[in-house]
């Protein structure tokens, strides 16, 4: 097998430029919900690494759940179905969620977990995302905490993939067309 490094095109955002971007987000979240009952709910799979470092920053009192929805069928672009793969197991009646997802393209996915977690009646419901891409037309959404802004551009690595690959880069980046093409 070969290295990773080599099928990127650039790296957009570097392991440190993503730490210290978490520390004070984290510190915003932890301000935030300083007084209040935190359920943490993390959109699989995508948020894997996001969710773990964020939750390191995070010293209060918190529960921790995940939802597992596909939306991406191994290509680059959305299907525009979502499928939900694993449903939530904690009770969210009357607490404050606070959704983590790695990233808000269309806002397909997080309109769709927002209308299903209302149903449950809780506290609050607000949105962190790891990454939001800068485009033009997006569903009746905003998030509430957003890590980065990106362009409009297909990325992978810090949890996000490509055809299941690519999640284990510990920094995000643009793939090359070769690569992309290559379909491993
Ligand atoms: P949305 O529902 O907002 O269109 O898309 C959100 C989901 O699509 C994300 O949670 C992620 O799984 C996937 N996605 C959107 N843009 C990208 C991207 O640039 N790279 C990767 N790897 N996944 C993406
Ligand atoms: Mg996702």
């Amino acid at each position: 097998m070969h290295p990773m490094r080599q099928d990127l095109e650039e790296v957009l955002l570097t392991e440190e430029q993503i730490r210290h971007r978490l520390d004070d987000l984290a510190m915003e979240i932890q301000r935030d919900y300083a007084e209040k009952d935190l359920t943490l709910v993390a959109i699989l799979t995508g948020s894997v690494m996001f969710i773990a470092d964020l939750l390191r920053r995070l010293p209060m009192q918190l529960r921790l759940d995940y939802v597992g929805v596909s939306s991406y069928h191994g290509e680059t672009r959305s299907t525009g179905e979502l499928i939900l793969t694993k449903a939530l197991k904690l009770d969210v009646r009357d607490r404050d969620v606070l959704v983590v997802d790695d990233i808000l393209d269309t806002g397909l996915t997080l309109v769709n977990i927002r209308a299903m977690l209302q149903k449950l009646q809780p506290q609050s419901v607000k949105f962190c995302t790891f990454l939001e891409k800068d485009i033009p037309h997006r569903e009746n959404f905003q998030a509430d905490y957003v890590g980065f802004h990106i362009p409009n551009k297909f990325v992978v690595g810090y949890g996000l993939d490509y055809r299941e690959r690519y999640r284990n880069l510990p920094y995000v980046g643009t793939l090359r067309p070769e690569a992309i093409a290559a379909k491993l």
